[in-house]
């Protein structure tokens, strides 16, 4: 290719498309499409929804991060044509051409055909889903009376959480904190319920044996309770309905939560191109297509040979996988040989509530209070840009990071 300025667009903002477009600035006409006027750190989501960090922190406006050599298109892209070289949108815009295309549009939630549960049950992706939980709780608590019986506050205020993988997890031990803090401030009687609903036998299937220790005991100290070999057949509107050894149960809800995995994106289902039999789309070691050298694809979309098995589907990879992609883009405009990388295992955290967090760093693991500041320190370092981190490590570090309050509605602060 001559080394002349290259018409190079990416699509989506987050973990891979986002550090990608940051390393490129300059490299060529470089176009950043997303749907969204935001990044969204969603390792961090945990965090926002109990008021521990602010949106700012970890949903930085595009606008704040992009060099102005960077163009940032905010529309959803329907289809993309490799052959005509084409970004095509949802709405009316004129398509976009390209000659040099990176593909990082993540995946969706994976509601896997379960009735009710696309109609019924929040997805946990996005800020907006964050706001729309955060609201569902506390309209739940504003409905229970103070003096409603102990039995019926719990029937009341009873919370499932679908999938018990790192999420799952996570997001069941920061509600039931937020929950118990909720009930001192409003003297109500007895205690929420929140069931994390698992197929599987186990809780963080993913993850080693010595961290699951420490999630299973912070469930405990949660008082969350702990559903294995437990399938959804059905969601509605106030309830839940689970099999379990043969058995159905339903269980009145105030809200289902999904965390139960996740799927394809649409723009990847519709590409021609080759994929795994999961629809991840098949990658060389450089991150090209197999089928179109001028086209590169990385994060949770894309299945890259070389990586460690448990990375496949984090913001680790997708963070790593920027970094070459980037390098990549370059070397292939300017006609130098491509590189690869093995990708490696940078460590695990995991929130547990808003007391404490599980770490697994340089072989340990290790917990409690201590855990959660490494995790905010951890996370900080990888948030986008130098800017970026200094205003919110100084945020976090300096001014303390106390939960919100599940306060009423009208007196939320
Ligand atoms: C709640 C939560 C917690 C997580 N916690 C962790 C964790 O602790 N550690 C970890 O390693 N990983 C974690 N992950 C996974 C991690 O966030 C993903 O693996 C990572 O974000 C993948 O990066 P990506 O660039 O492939 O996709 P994403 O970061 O999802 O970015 C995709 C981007 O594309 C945009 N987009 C999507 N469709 C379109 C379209 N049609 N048109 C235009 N734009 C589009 C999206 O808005 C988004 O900006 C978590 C995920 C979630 C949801």
């Amino acid at each position: 290719m001559p080394n002349e300025k290259k018409r190079i667009v990416i699509v989506g903002g987050g973990f891979g498309g986002l550090f990608t477009a940051l390393d490129l600035a300059g490299a060529g006409e470089v176009t950043l499409i997303s749907d969204e006027d935001h990044f969204l750190f969603a390792p961090m989501l945990y965090e926002y929804l109990s008021g521990e960090v602010e949106e700012w922190h970890i949903a930085p406006r595009y606008k704040e991060l992009l060099d102005e050599d960077i163009s940032l298109v905010q529309d959803k892209v329907a289809n993309i044509d490799l052959q005509s070289r084409l970004v095509r949108f949802e709405n009316a815009r004129e398509a976009l051409s390209y000659d040099v295309l990176v593909i990082a549009v993540g995946g969706v939630t994976n509601f896997a055909g379960v009735a009710g549960a696309a109609e019924f049950s929040l997805p946990f992706r996005k800020i907006a889903h964050a706001d729309a939980l955060r609201q569902r709780m506390v309209e739940a608590l504003d409905a229970v009376p103070p003096d409603l019986p102990p039995q019926d506050v719990r029937s009341a205020l009873t919370f499932a959480i679908v999938g018990a993988g790192a999420s799952g997890a996570e997001l069941s031990t920061k509600m039931a904190d937020l929950l118990r803090d909720a009930f001192e401030r409003r003297a109500l009687r007895g205690e929420p319920r929140i069931l994390l609903l698992e197929m599987g036998d186990k809780v963080v299937p993913g993850m080693g044996q010595e961290i699951r220790t420490f999630v299973e005991s912070a469930l405990q100290e949660s008082r969350v309770e702990l559903h294995t070999l437990t399938k959804v057949l059905r969601v509605t509107e106030n309830s839940v309905t689970v099999e379990h050894n043969g058995t159905q149960t339903e269980i009145k809800t105030a809200a289902v939560v999904w965390t139960g995995g996740v799927q394809m994106n649409p723009v990847i289902q519709s590409l021609q191109t080759e994929k795994t039999e999961r629809g991840l789309l098949l990658v060389e070691p450089t991150l090209q297509l197999l089928d179109h050298e001028n086209v590169f694809a990385l994060g949770d979309i894309a299945f890259f040979p070389d990586a460690t098995p448990t990375l496949a589907g984090t913001a680790q990879l997708a963070l790593q996988e920027a970094r070459l992609a980037a390098r990549n883009v370059k070397s292939f405009i300017s006609g130098e040989e491509l590189h690869t990388k093995h990708f490696e295992e940078l460590g695990e955290a995991v929130s547990l509530g808003t007391e404490r967090a599980a770490v697994l760093a340089g072989g340990k693991v290790f917990g409690g209070p201590l855990a959660r500041q490494a995790r905010f320190a951890m996370y900080t370092a990888r948030l986008p840009t130098w800017h970026h981190r200094l205003r919110v490590g100084a945020s976090w570090f300096l001014g303390g990071t106390p939960p919100r309050p599940l306060l009423p509605l009208g007196i939320q602060r």
